[in-house]
């Protein structure tokens, strides 16, 4: 064990992670990955010829696959050297499918979906704020349309927070950051914004704050920013979509980048980091141009610097939707690579991080993930180290790689 997970290496097996109360959050398996959402969701990533595939794997397949998991974890048991790993696979060894389906219980009693994540926060605490998106009316978008907007009052918040914090129990130890959610806490009423930040931090210490924001309805201002960083908050996302105002339209969103510039400004000034996130594809044919121009004089003026990210977040045009029927020329899928090449090639050489955004991986949702899309070209990236590692057993024998591929972002 290290840095609160359990990280099994069973030679010629696979890896399984779990966290300190026996939840399996990662394994391999044969030649495909799983991650799973406290939700119970889970996702199998895997590649069939060119093409990435990610999806939610159904109900019997996925009890046999987590007895598969608590089956490596008895065998460890056995073996364990110290009291310490024998302490903490004997917990784990002792959940099993009852156990876990009481806990997805209880996960479903304290949040409502966890509709969306930034890819960097899937092994955050996510705390929810407020519900739903005060606006709730981009063509694109319909993360939200299943409940209103409201803030919650601090005390409910609280509550909520304790609540979590006795349901994730040693749990908590895996995940080492706080997610403010909806989709827009930092518009809630100031006084709220920095109550949400105490209790968050009071509740679980020593951990930093993040949270989406929108542009337009957020009424903070700089130094209630500089008071935020204080209080631990470090980056917030910002759906830019598009700096093209035609676009914005196209997409119902309000045609102002210039709030997003003011906004990314301010937090900046503040000293908190901007996670950016650019629609590809949006605007479809006729727009290309001018998204991409327009995206990157947008992006120009904020002034980003090392700290910064932007996310690559692939349009996925749902057939019916307001999207759908307000712009009819949508780009096929090399056109979306073009696209996307163009975005790279552009804040790059501008010294700015880019990174893929793919909505299908937000595992911590109870959100059902698309279906799979193709991925053609380049050499796949490397991703961090989500999991801390305690090697129980001997080092694994090299194992068949999977073709490299490169995964990109393709729907939102
Ligand atoms: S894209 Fe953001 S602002 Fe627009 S409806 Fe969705 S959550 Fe709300």
């Amino acid at each position: 064990m290290i840095g609160g997970a359990i990280r099994l290496v069973a030679p010629n097996e696979g890896v399984y992670v779990l966290d300190l109360e026996g939840r399996p959050t990662f394994f391999e398996h044969g030649m495909r990955s799983y991650e799973r959402g406290l939700s119970g969701l889970l996702v199998r990533k895997s590649w069939d010829g060119g093409r990435r595939i990610v999806e939610e794997v159904p109900g019997g397949e996925r009890e046999s696959l987590l007895e598969h998991v608590y089956g490596a974890v008895r065998r460890a048991l056995e073996g364990a050297a110290d009291e310490a790993t024998r302490d903490a696979l004997a917990l784990a060894a002792s959940r099993g499918i009852g156990w876990l389906r009481e806990d997805e219980r209880r996960f479903a009693s304290l949040y409502m979906p966890i509709s969306i994540l930034p890819p960097d926060q899937y092994l955050s605490i996510v705390l929810q704020a407020t519900v739903g998106c005060s606006y709730n009316k981009c063509s694109f978008c319909d993360f939200y349309r299943d409940r209103g907007y409201r803030a919650k009052d601090p005390r409910e918040f609280e509550a909520h927070a304790r609540e979590v914090r006795e349901w994730l129990g040693a749990g908590a130890m895996l995940r080492g950051r706080i997610f403010l959610a909806d989709a827009n806490p930092l518009g809630a009423p100031r006084d709220y914004v920095l109550e949400y930040a105490r209790i968050a931090r009071e509740t679980f210490p020593g951990r930093e704050l993040f949270a989406f924001a929108d542009y337009f309805s957020t009424r903070l201002t700089p130094s209630d920013y500089a008071r935020l960083r204080s209080m631990g908050l470090r980056r917030v996302y910002i759906g830019l979509e598009s700096g093209s105002r035609e676009v914005l339209r196209v997409l119902n969103k309000p045609p102002e980048p210039r709030l997003a510039v003011r906004m990314a400004r301010s937090l900046g000034e503040a000293g908190i980091s901007r996670g950016l996130i650019v629609l590809v594809g949006a605007g479809g044919r006729g727009l290309w141009r001018r998204h991409v121009r327009e995206t990157v004089d947008v992006i120009d003026s904020m002034d980003l610097g090392g700290d910064d990210l932007i996310f690559l977040s692939r349009l996925l045009v749902k057939p019916g939707s307001p999207y759908a029927l307000a712009e009819r020329d949508h780009m096929e899928a090399r056109e979306l690579d073009a696209q996307e090449r163009e975005f790279e090639d552009e804040l790059r050489s501008r010294g700015l991080r880019v990174a893929p955004y793919d909505i299908r991986e937000a595992i911590y949702r109870s959100r059902r993930p698309a279906a799979s899309c193709t991925r053609p070209r380049g050499p796949r990236r490397r991703r961090p180290a989500a999991y801390p590692s305690a090697r129980l057993g001997p080092p694994p024998a090299p194992r068949p790689r999977a073709p490299s591929r490169r995964w990109w972002p393709c729907a939102r």
